[in-house]
């Protein structure tokens, strides 16, 4: 008998009719005698409509109160998942992330798990109890609801396995595993049969949200068996693991496409020490998550300086910038949000030349222009047009021969 956590996102629990669905799944689980622990997102798009709903009242929420309504979606599924179960004849008790013990830091919207104490997960379990936890919520030190950032309910159930020691944490969503691109971009995608933790980490930070890449972070540091697989078919899924040697071989596993990002730009930059510490000192009391950024070589004392963060960021972003500009740049700031970061992913990287030409070669056979670049020992990314972003994923994923 083994210890399972099941994830399923709001595309698997959609309607009643999913619900249902999965209700069965998790039964056959169960019955195979194993204890189960469920996390569940919010139904369907319902997280985007209680967002949009906020916005109606007041454009800018105060974010206590954002964690206070969005947390309700989650706290719909598991009370709905375990009516079906019920009906199902199994015994189910559905627990919000602060029942469940999910205690994390102040940061409302994103925030941080803390520590997990799954006591009374485990007693609802000792009595014969299928648990459901609400995903993408805990509860903070001031004893208020906070939420774990977007796609959150995946940490919740890599955490609350890592927590308890699970066997096997399996994510269940609208695709059979981890492909080699969004397949609803790139047709001919394939599924891998396994990813390693490190890949799988920059795929999902890079884009591919299919898993949240704080999840991966977690089941790395914790070595949580960690699968994704279909909800709606019983196919084979991904296996994220451990890297083993003969996954070097692969040069690139896959492609990540993110959309939501945006460009700053600092133009006439003073070019002395502390400047940029001033300016990402300021972005980083902010919390705004700054990611890449190049400078261009000084000229005459001053120089150019871009970097990009999260969409969801660029109106705080910009405030801050604003306040500062005036002190550190000659010519002001623009914004670009017009853009997109295609990224090749692979831990064969490490050992094979070439892959930085060929994908740019690519791009410039495509007549699409690279804007930015930045490359870690597994990846490399640039900075498009936004509107060219699926046509350079798609060939980008012929030039590595992904679909072979
Ligand atoms: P859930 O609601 O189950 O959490 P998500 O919408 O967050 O599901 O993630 C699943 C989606 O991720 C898929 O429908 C797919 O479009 C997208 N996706 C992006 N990149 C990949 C990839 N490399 N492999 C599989 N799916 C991907
Ligand atoms: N419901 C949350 C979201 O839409 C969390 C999740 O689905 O993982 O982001
Ligand atoms: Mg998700």
């Amino acid at each position: 008998m083994a210890l399972i956590v099941q994830k399923y996102g709001g595309s698997s629990v959609a309607d009643p009719v999913c619900m249902k669905r999965v209700a069965q799944r998790v039964a056959e689980t169960k019955r195979e005698g194993h204890s189960v622990v469920v996390v569940v997102s919010a139904m369907g798009k319902s997280t985007d409509q209680l967002i949009a709903l906020a916005r109606q009242v007041n454009s800018t929420p105060r974010e206590r109160e954002m964690d206070m309504l969005l947390a309700t979606g989650e706290q719909i599924s598991i009370a709905i998942l375990a009516m079906a179960l019920d009906a199902e004849g199994i015994q189910a008790v559905s627990m919000t992330g602060a029942q469940a013990g999910i205690r994390t830091d102040h940061v409302h919207t994103k925030a941080k798990i803390t520590g997990i104490e799954p006591r009374r997960v485990h007693e609802a379990l000792d009595k014969g109890n299928v648990v459901i936890v609400a995903g993408f919520q805990g509860l903070n030190p001031n004893n208020d609801i906070s939420t774990l950032g977007r796609g959150g309910s995946d940490l919740t159930a890599v955490a609350m396995a890592a927590a308890m020691n699970a066997d096997l944490c399996q994510i269940f969503t609208d695709v059979d595993g981890v492909y080699t691109c969004d397949p609803r971009i790139v047709p001919d995608a394939k599924k891998l049969d396994v990813v390693s933790y490190d890949e799988m980490l920059e795929l999902a930070s890079l884009g591919a949200k299919v898993l949240q890449s704080r999840s991966v972070e977690f089941a790395k540091k914790y070595n949580v068996n960690l699968e994704v697989l279909s909800s709606f078919e019983k196919l084979p899924g991904t296996i994220i693991r451990e890297e083993v040697k003969d996954m070097e071989d692969i040069v690139v596993r896959g492609v990540a496409i993110d959309k939501n990002q945006a460009k700053v730009t600092l133009q006439s930059l003073k070019d002395a020490p502390g400047v940029a510490a001033r300016v990402f000192q300021h972005l980083a009391e902010n919390t705004i998550n700054v990611d890449m950024i190049v400078q261009n070589v000084s000229e005459q004392g001053v120089t150019d300086m871009s970097f990009t963060v999260p969409q969801t960021d660029l109106p705080r972003t910009r405030t801050v910038v604003d306040t500062i500009i005036h002190e550190v740049a000659n010519r002001g700031v623009k914004y670009d949000e017009d853009i997109a970061k295609v990224s090749i992913v692979g831990i064969g990287m490490r050992s094979h030349s070439g892959v930085a030409h060929t994908m740019f070669k690519a791009l410039a056979d495509n007549n699409i222009n690279i804007e930015m670049i930045a490359t870690s020992e597994i990846k490399v990314s640039v900075v498009i047009e936004k509107n060219k972003a699926d046509t350079a994923a798609r060939v980008l994923h012929a030039a590595f021969k992904l679909a072979e």
